[in-house]
């Protein structure tokens, strides 16, 4: 699942390459009749009116807030996408398949460039055509993104943003910030807490494993025992990891792509996050990276130098 560093890299990326697009159509395969009443494209009648108000609409800027994608419209509307599991937004040449029987359903294929033909990235669910004859796409694999339209002026009170937490990465966000939004959760493990979209924004599965080996603190230390000493290393982490994240493009291990196709490399400098088994390459640490299972997800850790607080 994308994470604060994958959404940040595809809303900067397509802030470049669609502000200032004029948009002449849009499509999508996902609605259905168990979507009904949605306040998403899944509903037929809601995909409808989405179409004819932001026909015509030109792109003013992208940016994201947690890990959702805002695409701010002229027309005081902002298009909010949240990629979910697998979803991927992706910009360039695509065709769409010609419907040849009332069976067969409409496709879109990958023209240019060659990196959007990656067979993680096939599974176009939506489109917005622009009028300089491209597209921005949502591929998605598993379907469960979610596409929706609000006012730009108060989308931040909209049920789909108002309970994220604070951005990790704004200058704001000081280590006072980060303890009060902790201990709103003093009995919580701080693997899962760190995760909680309502305390701090676009951390998951991946960089909090990265931020917890960073920090030396074991995945199921209770928040409340951990020492300030320790807290301290773990919001210097937080911010360490997810901006290195950024530098490095996102994390391309699973499903994520950049909006051009191409993969992000901080997957090649994971010390925790999938290294079962493997030495732990912390300095003077002769531990080994083990793994167990909380809260339904998977955490990794080093089974020495990582300390348990309860
Ligand atoms: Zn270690």
């Amino acid at each position: 699942m994308p994470e604060l560093p994958e959404v940040h890299t595809t809303a900067t990326m397509l802030n470049e390459l669609i502000s200032g697009l004029t948009i002449s159509d849009t499509w999508t395969d996902l609605g259905g009749k168990t979507h009904v009443g949605k306040d998403h494209i899944k509903d037929p009648k809601f995909f409808q009116k989405f179409r004819v108000q932001i026909t015509g609409a030109k792109i003013k800027n992208v940016d994201r807030r947690g890990k959702n994608v805002l695409i701010h419209l002229d027309i005081g509307q902002t298009i909010l996408v949240h990629m979910k599991m697998t979803g991927q937004l992706l910009y360039g040449r695509y065709k769409k398949s010609k419907v040849v029987s009332t069976q067969s359903k409409a496709t879109w294929e990958a023209v240019s460039p060659v990196e959007l033909k990656d067979p993680f990235s096939r599974f176009v669910h939506f489109v917005i055509s622009f009028e300089n004859g491209r597209h921005m796409v949502l591929s998605d694999m598993r379907k469960f993104a979610k596409i929706t339209l609000l006012e730009t002026a108060t989308a931040h009170l909209s049920g789909h943003l108002a309970d994220i937490g604070p951005e990790p990465l704004e200058e704001s966000f000081d280590f006072k910030k980060f303890q009060t939004r902790l201990f709103t959760r003093p009995k919580g493990r701080i693997k899962q807490v760190l995760m909680e979209p309502a305390v701090v924004s676009g951390i998951g599965n991946i960089y909090s494993d990265e931020i917890l080996w960073d920090s030396d603190v074991h995945p199921l230390s209770a928040v409340s025992k951990i020492p300030e000493k320790e807290l301290r290393k773990i919001f210097a982490s937080t911010k360490l990891l997810l901006k290195k994240g950024i530098d490095f493009g996102g994390d391309s291990m699973s499903d994520y792509r950049t909006p051009i196709g191409t993969k992000g490399s901080f997957q090649h400098h994971h010390q925790a996050y999938h290294k079962f088994g493997e030495k732990c390459a912390k300095k003077n640490c002769r531990g080994t990276i083990s793994k167990l299972k909380a809260g339904g997800r998977t955490a990794h850790f080093c089974d020495t130098h990582q300390e348990c607080y309860n």
